[in-house]
């Protein structure tokens, strides 16, 4: 690392970046691309010695080959972007800490109490930070995050239950509930025929009901089986339905139940008071909630933001004792070896980029974004619903509006997203719920402005309009 010569490749990168978010608007969306069309232009391997002025070649191909564009995405849920979010990205690089142990890192480790911070920013229960016995940490994706929580609940569980009765372990979920969380349960051993995916629907706004969790766990306490986990979701992928977790938490209460909240969508939100309620029924029942930072909360990716109530039962099921990786015996019961709170040993530095976004932004910084996106979601809604071809089937949620044709089979709808993507002025997704096929405006990134949502709605009713002249409608 050679100081002079970073500061000159750190200008240029910087330079870069800014160049990029100037002209955004000019590029297209979505790229018009096929399978393979980057590797086929990659050599097969390494260079074998450094290239001529390497830094600034890549920065070539990553301009003529790899960049995206952003504001008018509307695909999938934000990975949201900000200035103190790259940077403090940057300076993790940069100063390349690994804050496994507090012994390898303590000022890397100290930080990760940002954890408290945000979640008193989002109104979580006092009883999930360290503050208030629990505890968080940061690691990259809820899809950790769930594996770590579900491992936890198993070896609690099985503590008490006996090891031999993993096959009798049953796991709770809706048929919305993101597939991290089927996932993280089959790697956690729990048996597929054990893995409820209860069924919601379009009258109780695909959320689960407190009756539906109770009918199945009953009926699993009375074949003899072991009701072991709960993952509830607020805001789900699909609609961004918000399962009543104050509900489910009674429903489930006296079975040993581990309740999750998986906020990670909707969990910013919470930023704004008017919108905590939300999470707020996790107050006495969640054992555990997970929400995504880099989703909707300007912490680039990648950072997701674990909760526990009970820091033992994690240290429990992923702790490790090796000898190489010392704890000072001095201080081994008054520190966090964030190692032993999940899968990974060697950690990145993810404190320090959350510390800086809540810095710079402050709670009300971020309650500014979060309400911008959502005034600009009710805004397109407005558009859907003034135009009669069109219907809102499920109420907009956050800053996610699903819509579609009415009366027209779903795989007009689909032909619709298709045209509408094709144009490269817009990019929208879809999702099939209560068989009825519906196109997904997500808005969240951080350039996104009015005028974008204007283009993007008339871009959808050009298309539409050009695939209704096709049906004959
Ligand atoms: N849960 C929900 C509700 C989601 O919407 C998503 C992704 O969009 C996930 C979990 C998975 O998040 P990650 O990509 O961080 O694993």
């Amino acid at each position: 690392l050679d100081a002079g010569e970073f500061r000159r490749q750190g200008r240029l990168v910087v330079d870069f970046i800014a160049d990029y978010y100037a002209r955004i608007d000019d590029y297209p969306v979505r790229p018009s691309v096929t399978p393979g069309f980057l590797t086929s232009k990659l050599p097969s391997t390494a260079p074998m010695t450094p290239e001529h002025d390497a830094l600034a070649a890549a920065l070539r191909d990553v301009r003529d080959l790899i960049l995206p564009g952003s504001p008018r995405h509307f695909a999938h849920y934000p990975a949201s972007s900000s200035n103190a979010g790259a940077l403090g990205e940057a300076l993790a690089a940069g100063l390349d800490l690994n804050p496994f142990t507090w012994a390898a890192s303590p000022a890397a480790t100290e930080l990760e109490i940002v954890t408290d911070w945000l979640g008193k920013a989002l109104h979580l229960p006092g009883r999930l930070l360290f503050a208030g016995g629990g505890g968080g940490t940061l690691m990259g994706t809820t899809c950790e995050a769930m594996l770590c929580a579900i491992v936890a609940a198993r070896d609690a569980k099985l503590a008490v239950v006996g090891e031999e009765r993993i096959g009798d372990l049953v796991v709770y979920c809706s048929d919305q509930t993101h597939f991290s969380f089927l996932k993280a349960a089959r790697i956690a051993g729990i048996r597929r025929v054990n893995c409820r995916e209860i069924p919601t629907s379009i009258q109780n706004g695909f959320e689960l009901t407190g009756e539906s969790v109770r009918a199945a766990v009953d009926a699993d306490v009375a074949a003899g089986r072991v009701p072991l986990f709960l993952c509830a979701t607020v805001g789900t992928t699909a609609t961004a339905a918000v399962d009543p977790v104050a509900e489910l938490g009674a429903a489930v209460e006296g079975r040993g139940v581990w309740v999750h909240v998986d906020a990670a969508y909707a969990g910013a939100a919470c930023v704004c008071p008017e919108h905590s309620h939300v999470i707020a029924g996790a107050g006495d029942v969640a054992d555990s909630v997970s929400t995504n930072p880099h989703k909707w909360l300007l912490a680039n990716l990648d950072c997701c933001a674990l909760w526990v109530a009970r820091p033992a039962a994690l240290v429990a099921a992923l702790g490790t004792d090796d000898h190489v990786i010392l704890k000072d015996a001095d201080v081994a019961d008054a520190v966090v070896d964030y190692k032993d709170w999940q899968v990974a040993l060697s950690r990145r530095f993810r404190a320090l980029k959350l510390w800086l976004v809540l810095r710079c932004h402050g709670t009300d910084g971020l309650r500014a974004t979060v309400r911008a996106h959502m005034r600009m979601a009710a805004a397109f809604e407005r558009m859907v619903r003034a135009d009669e071809r069109f219907e809102v089937p499920v109420p907009r949620r956050f800053a996610l509006v699903c819509f579609r044709l009415v009366g027209v089979e779903n795989e007009v709808n689909r032909r619709v997203l298709e045209a509408v993507n094709a144009t490269g002025r817009a990019y929208m997704s879809s999702a099939i719920v209560g068989g009825m096929y519906v196109l997904r405006c997500a808005v969240g990134n951080t350039l996104t402005e009015e005028r974008h949502m204007r283009e993007a709605w008339s871009v959808v009713q050009e298309q539409a309009s050009a695939v209704l002249a096709t049906t004959g409608q």
